[in-house]
């Protein structure tokens, strides 16, 4: 399978390669030229500095541009496709054939367009049918994912367009930093505030966002769960709720109330730090002006009560009777940039394309008819992210692993435990465009083209389907995705299940797919997705106009109805004590993406922020007797990574914050706790409990620390 890149001269109209605001930019053949895309509605021409320097990418030096083995003495040396699509075609082969099918495993990406996503799940159950397949987006939208299956039936992150912010008279924004994160869309906060609405936001440091806001309620880390709870209590105690919604659209509420009595403002400002005067100002707000929204985003998420969490956000949402207006809501704020479309066709341990279940016989009959195979040969749910990895190379685990479009070794959770196993593996297979610390372990390296060379569908934020489209010729002996995996199909045998013209052709079929499935693209074609800027799911028909807005009248649950859960607060999976006194919080720079392994490469982005610098309290500072730049030993019960301080009184006396975008000896994840959500199995990235080891000044030796 190959398919036509031809090259184009005039700018071409695209999406940024990196998060999932999809900003729509112009580029010329050269990837030189960025310019932001006035006529897409989400962005409306503004760019971060990572989409306008995004070209840099693509004449990288360090980018790949041939496949690599592992020679016997250990060194990745130049190779020829068919001898790198061999080499793996018979690992994989003899790993199933002394260890069984479930022994190879396949780790995808948030990162893939929808036709990669797609047909890596096909890969995975009808070619290796290994029932281990999981993806990057377990770290970063799964919570958010089960609690909006949970209480509406569906999960999109927002169930309304991103220009819906402009509207909303109070919004309240909780654990997440937009402005930094995917900085166009403060434009639409800025439209909020011309029309006089107020800002909320919800975070332990004071952020670029929280800095903006009418109220920041700087809460104590991993305390979210709580403050839902807490302003729930308040709005019912105030006598505040919309009981005719609650009565009309929603079921489970009694529950809830019961749950939430003891939630009093004083128990909720032990557990939060947050004022009584507070809890009782924001429930106002948002009760009373008029349509209210509430975003969520990885700071509650990424806990291991992760799903509780958003559960008790929606939870006060519904409570306020604001789902479902125009203008209010719940929404989350998705990251990576296909973190939509990435978690709904089939790459994750127990979903089939569309939102189908891999457990549901129905399910599977629907996919064994479209993949043309007997349903009884798909496999059932595997392992999910962490726990896959944490199964290399032990008994019953995974022996052969294909990564595609994550660096796992920096993105995962106790990352220095993850890059032992990696290194228990019989064979490691990486494609990228880059030697990132996941592919420097790799005994093969495919290069694989980069988003101005190829074409395909990514789902931003919204549940807006797009296009990314050809700018440019691609690098020679550099392949797609798709390519490899037809590649790598054919020569296990499986060719026919992988045969087709054109990426539109896998798009094609991933719409047969996912037809009736909740994730419904079946009346979403190519051209529509020209002619109408994209198109929201779900779309069941080339004449349904696509769903921009959900909820309005009715719910995603057979009844039609939301469900309210009863949550209450719980400690997370390690808190501070006498020998790590301190929380240790991770987040982003708004200069990097995810584990760095682009943008470290950009030298813009490099130079502005060119390693981690731990932030602390100037209190905590003075206590250590150190100051900005010193070099802080931070250690937690899995590692110990040394980070320069930045001074920030933004920060909470108590809690230190880094950013994941390094790996290596600067790797943030080296020191995060794995301990996994019982429901959506997310690492709780948001959380663990430090100590300083020690302290020095810069090129000093270092001293154990006092405090
Ligand atoms: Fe837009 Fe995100 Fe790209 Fe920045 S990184 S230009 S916010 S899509």
């Amino acid at each position: 399978m190959s398919f036509p890149l031809p090259q184009t001269d005039a700018k071409t109209r695209t999406h940024c390669p990196y998060c999932a605001f999809q900003c729509g930019m112009l580029l010329a053949s050269t990837g030189h030229e960025i310019e932001g895309d006035p006529q897409f509605p989400v962005n409306l021409g503004r760019l971060c500095v990572k989409g306008l320097t995004a070209g840099e990418l693509l004449e990288n030096p360090a980018r790949l541009l041939t496949p690599l083995i592992r020679d016997a003495s250990g060194t990745l040396q130049p190779a020829t496709w068919d001898a790198a699509l061999d080499r793996v075609a018979q690992a994989f082969h003899a790993t199933q054939r002394q260890h069984g099918l479930d022994a190879v495993g396949v780790f995808g990406s948030g990162a893939l367009t929808n036709e990669k996503a797609y047909l890596l799940g096909k890969f995975a159950r009808v070619v290796l049918r290994t029932p281990h397949i999981d993806y990057n987006g377990r770290y970063c939208m799964s919570s958010a994912a089960a609690g909006g299956n949970r209480a509406f039936g569906i999960d999109r992150g927002l169930p309304f367009p991103v220009s819906d912010i402009a509207l909303a008279r109070t919004l309240f924004v909780v654990g997440s930093n937009p402005f930094d994160t995917l900085p166009p869309i403060s434009q639409w906060f800025e439209a909020q505030r011309a029309n006089g609405g107020k800002l909320i936001v919800a975070d332990p440091r004071r952020t670029p966002t929280a800095r903006s806001a009418d109220i920041h309620l700087q809460l104590t880390p991993g305390s979210d769960l709580a403050l839902a709870n807490g302003l729930l209590f308040v709005a019912i105690e105030e006598r505040l709720l919309d009981e005719q919604f609650i009565r009309e659209r929603t079921t489970g509420f009694d529950a809830v109330r019961r749950a939430v009595l003891q939630y009093h403002p004083a128990e909720v400002e032990r557990l939060t730090g947050i004022a009584e005067t507070a809890l009782r100002q924001v429930v106002r707000l948002l009760a009373n002006s008029g349509p209210s929204m509430i975003l969520t985003g990885r700071g509650p998420e990424q806990q291991s009560k992760g799903v509780d969490s958003v559960l008790a956000f929606i939870n006060l949402a519904l409570g306020l009777g604001q789902v479902g207006k125009h203008g209010g809501g719940f929404g989350t704020l998705t990251g990576q940039g296909n973190g939509q479309g990435g978690r709904e066709h089939g790459q994750k341990a127990d979903q089939l394309p569309g939102y189908r279940l891999i457990e549901v016989d129905a399910d599977r009959e629907h996919l064994g008819r479209v993949w043309g195979v007997d349903p009884k040969i798909l496999p059932r749910k595997g392992r999910s992210a962490y726990e896959l990895l944490d199964s290399l190379g032990q008994p019953g685990g995974i022996r052969s692993l294909l990564v595609m479009g994550s660096n796992v070794a920096v993105a995962s959770p106790h990352a220095g435990h993850v890059i032992e196993r990696l290194r228990l593996l019989d064979f490691l297979v990486v494609c990228d465009s880059f030697l990132n610390e996941t592919a420097a372990l790799a005994d093969v390296v495919l290069p694989v083209t980069q988003w101005a060379e190829e074409e395909g569908t990514m789902t931003n934020l919204e549940g807006r389907v797009i296009r990314r489209r050809i700018a440019r010729r691609l690098p020679h002996d550099v392949r797609t995705d798709l390519d490899i995996l037809g590649g790598l199909a054919r020569r296990l045998g499986h060719g026919k299940h992988f045969e087709f013209a054109s990426t539109e052709a896998v798009f094609n079929e991933l719409r047969r797919a996912t037809a009736g499935g909740i994730a419904d693209y079946s009346g979403i074609t190519y051209d529509r997705i020209d002619r109408e800027d994209g198109v929201c799911w779900p779309c069941p028909s080339v004449d349904h106009p696509g769903t921009p807005r959900l909820f309005a009248e009715r719910f995603h649950h057979p009844d039609g109805r939301a469900k309210f859960h009863a949550v209450v607060h719980r400690p997370a999976g390690e808190e501070p004590d006498a020998n790590y006194p301190y929380y240790f919080t991770t987040g982003r720079y708004q200069e990097h993406y995810n584990s760095g392994a682009q943008t470290r490469n950009v030298s813009r982005l490099s130079t502005a922020k060119p390693v981690p610098r731990v932030q602390l309290h100037p209190e905590l500072a003075d206590q250590l007797g150190i100051d900005n730049g010193w070099v802080l030993t931070v250690e937690s019960r899995r590692g110990k990574v040394d980070f320069q301080a930045e001074l920030f009184t933004g920060i909470r006396p108590d809690t230190l914050f880094a950013p994941f975008h390094w790996g290596g000896k600067h790797a943030a994840n080296l020191l995060t706790n794995p301990a996994l959500d019982p429901i959506s199995r997310m690492p709780e990235f948001k959380l663990a409990a430090v100590r300083i080891a020690a302290v020095r000044q810069p090129d000093a030796l270092p001293v154990e620390a006092s405090a």
